[in-house]
């Protein structure tokens, strides 16, 4: 369990930039910018949004576990695969 704050920080940031992954977005309106980090009470992280202050309390589990980096990597090596079993599938057959 990770509970250094600056590498939960920088695991959201990275998550919400990467085209792979679904973002983490606004409670009020999902049209608003992707939630960022802010810790509040000195030391724990929360996800809040610029546009409006919507804040979401609830840090999914997967940015705190100890071996996120790994489930990130196999999770995109196998969304690569999945990408290629498709791109054969639709290749057109002339
Ligand atoms: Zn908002």
């Amino acid at each position: 369990m990770i509970t250094d704050s600056n590498i939960i920080f920088d695991r959201i940031y990275d998550y919400q930039k990467n085209p792979v992954f679904h973002p983490l977005t606004c409670g009020i309106n999902s049209g608003h910018k992707l939630l960022e980090p802010k810790i509040i009470d000195e030391n724990k992280v929360i996800l809040f949004c610029r546009d409006c202050n919507y804040v979401q309390e609830f840090i999914p589990d997967m940015f705190l576990e100890d071996d996120y980096e790994t489930d990130i990597e196999n999770y995109i090596q196998e969304m690569n695969e999945i990408y290629k079993i498709i791109q054969k599938q639709i290749k057109p057959s002339f």
